[in-house]
């Protein structure tokens, strides 16, 4: 009978054509995990223990979904970010390691704060808001989204951490929601940036399955969605606020000028963990 070695060995080399060596390993691991409804150190402990006919078979199903390049995120329902494990669907798109970097950021400058108020704009699975308010000391925490389906998935990861969490249903390019003006502490983005010139250069994992409303914008107005954002976080900021953006690396000179002429008295980009220009923060008064 074959037994969980045998079974982890079978996913990595059936993924092999299509994943480099440690991320395939990494997955195929994640995959016995899943299956087996075991931990990464029972999976080694009980390497000989046999695998029935069912998981076999299972296996075989997951493994023809991820070898048409499907994220193994989408295939297994979950996503792990910032110690949580959230839901995941099509609707949403894959919470980013460097997404984690920026709630780390947030999270660092803001440790100390209390009763803070919170606006998360593009929350997708929600997993920037629920990371916030799982580690801040928040008095309010708003996620908006253009989409319902992802709000829904954001809503129930939110129920699973217990996060008191305000969703809104809102298009950003058209406005904002009724919101107290000036009240908000910390108001945060992910907002899509890819350009479309740009498709050319993504892995097929990412161009054929995940959300394109919420990866794509057009070539000739890339900052899009950064002018919409911005203008109303003016309004919206408290005096003391802070603006946080995920930004495309190829932007972030454009993007600083727009808040600097917008009237932002304190903006700086920060490189994410390769040296890219992915993050910026901005405060209206200079500091
Ligand atoms: N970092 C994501 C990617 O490269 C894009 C995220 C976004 O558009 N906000 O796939």
């Amino acid at each position: 009978m074959k037994n969980i070695q045998d079974l982890i060995s079978h996913i990595r080399t059936a993924i092999s054509s299509i994943y480099e060596k440690p991320e395939a390993d990494a997955m195929a691991m994640q995959v016995a995990e899943h299956l087996l409804q075991l931990s990464r150190l029972q999976l080694s402990t009980e390497r000989q223990s046999p695998v029935n006919d069912q998981t076999w078979s299972d296996a075989e199903k997951i493994i023809s979904r991820l070898q048409q390049h499907e994220p193994l995120q989408y295939v297994l329902g979950i996503s792990h970010f910032y110690g949580l494990e959230l839901e995941v669907s099509p609707a949403v798109l894959i919470p980013r390691p460097e997404t984690e970097e920026l709630v780390n950021i947030i999270i660092q400058e803001n440790n100390a704060r209390t009763e803070l108020r919170v606006l998360d704009i593009c929350t997708g699975s929600g997993c920037i808001s629920i990371s916030l308010s799982a580690h801040l000391n928040t008095e309010a925490v708003y996620g908006l989204d253009i989409s319902e389906p992802a709000l829904a998935i954001a809503r129930r990861n939110a129920l699973k951490y217990k996060q008191p969490i305000s969703w809104l249903h809102h298009d950003i390019l058209a406005g904002v929601p009724d919101l107290p003006l000036r009240s908000f502490d910390i108001i945060v983005s992910n907002p899509p940036y890819v350009l479309q010139q740009e498709k050319k250069n993504m892995r097929a994992n990412v161009l054929h399955y995940e959300p394109h409303i919420a990866l794509f914008v057009p070539d000739e107005d890339a900052l899009r969605f950064y002018k919409h954002i911005t203008e109303h976080a003016l309004n919206l900021l408290s005096p003391t606020g802070v603006l946080y953006y995920e930004i495309n690396e190829n932007k972030a000179a454009g993007l600083a000028r727009l808040l600097a002429d917008a009237g932002f008295g304190t903006v700086k980009v920060i490189p994410d963990m390769f040296g890219k220009d992915r993050f910026v923060r901005a405060a209206i008064n200079s500091i």
